[in-house]
């Protein structure tokens, strides 16, 4: 089976992206290949950060990579917290905190739509790169209700499921979620 550098060590993506490519790739993450410098996301959009992450672990370790950029985007909030979403309550990957802040920013507010986007690029060896976008809609709920997931699964209520990523099963929000419709779209542009 062909094997696909993704340029993450976030637990929850990885396991994500195995999951739904595994009839295809033996997917591996770039901390498995040798490569596990920080790569600073500055990008202002999903995608200046996808390719940044994936042309970085590409060209360090001379084969095609996969990076996702994602995040939480709050429609009563203009966007937020968007490309910002994994450092939204301050520190970098503070799970916890940055759903209790973005709680906290939302007391008061009725209008609960979010969408989770998800963009996916692959930088090949002969200079090909290809993008695919994936979006799943849904609500912030009050509280966090499950374990399941990162992030901020267990406050986003998923209107396909009808209950939050945090107390679907692994293979429910797989079906459903940005990461797989991204990763869709992107397979459908090979
Ligand atoms: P980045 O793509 O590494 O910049 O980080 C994306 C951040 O968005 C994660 O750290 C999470 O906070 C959030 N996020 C992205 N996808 C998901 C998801 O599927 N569930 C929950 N949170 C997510």
């Amino acid at each position: 089976m062909k094997r696909l550098v993704v340029a993450s060590e976030n637990k929850g993506k990885l396991k994500e992206i195995r999951e739904i490519l595994k009839d295809k790739y033996e997917v591996v993450s770039m901390g498995e290949m040798g490569f596990c410098e920080e790569i600073v996301e500055d990008g202002e959009t999903f995608y200046e950060n996808a390719l940044k992450k994936a042309k970085t672990v590409a060209d360090a370790l001379g084969c095609d990579a996969l990076a996702d950029d994602s995040g939480l985007c709050v429609e009563a909030l203009n966007g937020a917290p968007g490309v910002y979403s994994a450092r939204y309550a301050g520190g970098h990957g503070d799970d916890k905190k940055n759903r209790q802040f973005l709680l906290k920013n939302l007391e008061g507010v009725q209008n609960r739509n979010a969408k989770f986007v998800s963009c996916i690029v692959l930088v090949k060896q002969n200079g090909e790169t290809v993008c695919g976008v994936g979006e799943t809609h849904g609500k912030i709920g009050f509280e966090e209700q499950g374990e399941n997931g990162f992030g901020y699964d267990n406050i986003f209520i998923s209107n396909d499921l009808g209950i939050s990523f945090g107390l679907a099963s692994d293979e429910d929000k797989n079906k459903v979620s940005h990461r797989y419709r991204g990763l869709i779209d992107l397979l459908a542009h090979l």
